[in-house]
């Protein structure tokens, strides 16, 4: 295991302290740190280590308390030193005192390109010597302290690869605190302090033989700050059991104690930095980045609807990192604001990913416009794995230099190009439908989706806004909603009722009946238990046995039900039981009177089920999707199964209105990210009262 014994650079702690809070480990620590128990400890580990190889020592400066910490000072390969861009002020004025030292010991300095955070050999380490086969690379942590997009410029200055590991425990905010490398491919380190993503490219890299994985006692230690010089590790401290791991790959642990060090959030392997790490570029060609990035932009009420957090949130969620490159607040409360912001990922797919989830916030990504990627489906019912997933919001594809709008607009679903006859066309599809030879959108260029800009548009529905009412709202929410839907009515447009059998538990069914028959339903969805509870009513006088004028459950009334369906079912239909004078009044016999379609999606809890009830559940839903097509507004009532299931197929534009007794099921509706969706908490009793009142007052 012998290789190169390392030339180690230092810097004196003379000026040590904690004298500000840029870590978690500073909090509560100012002015606490002992400069002469610091120096003690410094010394101590400058001897050890001068005892094993060439160690060369920098001066601190004045007011630069951290300057001690040298790893953060910059990187060196191959006798170029690159220095670091500090993510803090209180640090940025060490930057030149290291660079002018590099200088005059005759390292060639090169600098990043941009003014993208970079700290050094903190955040950066090499993994060398390496089985054979294996190039080096250098495993670079960032999310904390270094961006991404420095190690772009790292790649192509120094021509390595850069495996990107995100580090999602601020404790461990350089990489250096929670990981080091070991000749042979092996690999020590904390898992916890990275994210799914980053553990399974360093599993997929490290065999688990090759691995040692920290606990949490040893890591809050800083056992994985560790220095190397051969076959020897100088660690502020290590637990038996982690020297016993170590001792079999043939290593010798000396531990030395740095915790006043620690108090700043720093131990042994931060005081040092290596000074002659080398590396031999391939010889058969340059090394590309595959960290990626593109520019996007906003425009809208960035700061008063929180956008810019969620938008921020959701890039870092999804593994990338951000620069805001401009942002221009709108100076009264009518003007939107504006802002470019610059979105990084460890490679295009989760770039794609990221770009992905910033449409439906708004954002328009700013690429050159290109061709949308077309890929070809191999398998039924199998997209191509880099598919663009859609949105509720209107989108266009661009083919052959043309934008094109998508048809049968809905979230999850792929989208398809057809090609073969004339124009091309473009039409949303589920993946279950696609057909071998389909070409599906691949990625995020050439796509984009139209969010709309603020919630007071000049549409037809900008009476009411996107939110949740609580119940003292109700009898407001009910008369906007009536507004609303005699304007919808009076221009011919379609209205859609989603409702579960609650409707009927609570006897609101003859509300629901009367508004049908006021002509303000266009489609009634729902299941099986609506209509059969609605039946049971008619039939028998109880909705699962409770006898709705009384209030009190019915001897032997638990069978109704299924005796109503066993009526239905000899009928034939629904329709054929109206028409045969079986049932006589109720929700149903409404919509057979009215002419009013409906949809019966079927689910495992069915009993019968009726004959109507749909229970290729595939079949339900194409012929819900059918049922919204077309549909101004969708009133959905107290069933969480039926509400979501056609939230789900209705694109934007299309307004919403969700009423349940549970503010979870609403706030779920509500969240879709619409501005056209209003959910209303209330028991659907009362709210069907109050609605249908309403209507009939204005009718
Ligand atoms: P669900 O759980 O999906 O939704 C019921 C919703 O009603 C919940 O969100 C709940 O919070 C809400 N709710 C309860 N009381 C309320 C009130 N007073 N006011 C407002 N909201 C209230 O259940 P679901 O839609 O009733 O049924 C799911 C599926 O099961 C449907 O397909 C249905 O047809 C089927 N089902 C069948 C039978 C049957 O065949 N006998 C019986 C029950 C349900």
């Amino acid at each position: 295991m012998a290789s190169d014994r390392p030339s180690i650079v230092m810097c004196r702690p003379t000026h040590f302290g904690v004298q500000y809070e840029i870590n978690p480990w500073m909090q509560g620590q100012i002015g606490l740190a002992r400069n002469n128990v610091a120096m003690e400890q410094w010394n101590r580990l400058h001897e050890i280590l001068a005892d094993l190889t060439d160690v060369s020592v920098i001066e601190g400066a004045p007011a630069l308390p951290d300057m001690c910490f040298v790893a953060n000072a910059g990187l060196v390969l191959n006798d170029r030193f690159v220095p670091s861009v500090f993510r803090f002020p209180q640090r940025a004025p060490e930057a030149p005192l290291y660079t002018e030292w590099f200088l005059e010991a005759d390292y060639e300095i090169v600098e990043l390109d941009g003014e993208d955070t970079f700290e050094g050999e903190g955040d950066v380490l090499l993994a060398t010597e390496l089985p054979s086969g294996q190039t080096p690379w250098f495993w670079a942590g960032y999310g904390i302290r270094s961006s991404l997009e420095s190690y772009r410029s790292l790649t192509e200055k120094l021509g390595i690869e850069v495996v990107p590991l995100r580090l999602v425990d601020q404790r461990f905010y350089h990489l250096d605190t929670c990981m080091y490398p070991l000749p042979g491919g092996r690999l020590v380190y904390y898992p916890a302090a990275f994210d799914e993503v980053s553990l399974n490219e360093i599993r997929r890299r490290v065999p688990s033989d090759k691995i040692i994985e920290v606990s949490e006692t040893d890591a809050t230690r800083f056992s994985c700050n560790t220095v190397r010089v051969e076959d020897t590790l100088v660690t502020n401290f290590a637990s038996s059991q982690l020297q016993d791991s170590l001792a079999k790959w043939g290593y010798e642990v000396r531990t030395t104690p740095v915790d006043e060090f620690v108090l700043a959030g720093g131990a042994a392997k931060c005081l040092c930095l290596i000074g002659n790490q080398k590396f031999d570029p391939p010889k058969d060609g340059k090394i590309e980045s595959p960290i990626s990035h593109t520019h996007i932009h906003l425009r809208g009420h960035l700061l008063d609807s929180g956008l810019m957090n969620r938008l921020f949130d959701t890039i870092t969620d999804g593994g990338g990192t951000f620069r805001v490159e401009q942002f221009t607040v709108g100076q009264r409360h009518d003007q939107v604001s504006t802002s470019s912001v610059l979105v990084a990922a460890p490679n295009a797919e989760r770039l794609d990913l990221i770009t992905n989830r910033l449409q439906p916030l708004g954002a328009v990504i700013a690429s050159e416009p290109t061709d949308a990627r077309l890929e070809s489906v191999g398998q039924e019912g199998v997209s191509p794995q880099s598919f663009y997933s859609t949105t509720i919001y209107p989108t266009d594809v661009r083919v052959d230099g043309d934008w094109i709008r998508a048809s049968g607009q809905r979230m999850d679903a792929v989208i398809v190009i057809d090609q073969t006859s004339g124009s091309p066309s473009a039409r949303c599809s589920l993946i279950r439908d696609l057909q071998c030879g389909e070409r599906v959108v691949c990625g995020v260029d050439g796509v984009r989706a139209k969010r709309p800009l603020t919630r007071h548009g000049d549409g037809d529905f900008a009476f009411m806004s996107a939110g949740v009412s609580s119940e003292r709202r109700v009898e407001l929410s009910v008369e906007e909603l009536a507004w609303d839907m005699r304007r919808i009515r009076t221009r011919n447009g379609r209205i859609v009722f989603v409702a579960g059998p609650v409707v009927i538990h609570t006897g609101a069914g003859p509300h629901l009946s009367k508004i049908i028959r006021l002509g303000f339903v266009d489609a009634l969805l729902t299941g099986n238990a609506l209509p059969t509870h609605d039946i049971e009513l008619n039939l028998f006088g109880t909705s699962l046995g409770v006898d709705l004028a009384r209030g009190v459950a019915v001897h032997g009334g638990h069978q109704h039900h299924i005796k109503a369906i066993n009526r239905i079912r000899a009928a034939g239909s629904i329709q054929a039981a109206v028409e045969q004078g079986i049932v006589t009044a109720g929700v149903m016999y409404d919509c057979v009177k009215q002419d009013v379609e409906y949809v019966l999606a079927g689910s495992i809890r069915d009993d019968g089920p009726l004959p109507d009830t749909i229970m290729d559940l595939c079949q339900a839903q194409a012929a819900y999707s059918q049922a919204i097509d077309g549909a101004d507004m969708i009133v959905m009532l107290s069933t969480m199964l039926h509400a979501i299931g056609t939230g789900n197929m209705t694109p934007a534009g299309v307004r919403l209105i969700c009423v349940d007794i549970s503010p979870s099921v609403v706030t779920k509706l509500a969240d879709r990210g619409s501005i056209e969706s209003t959910g209303i908490v209330t028991d659907v009793g009362l709210f069907l009262n109050l609605l249908a009142r309403r209507l009939a007052e204005e009718a």
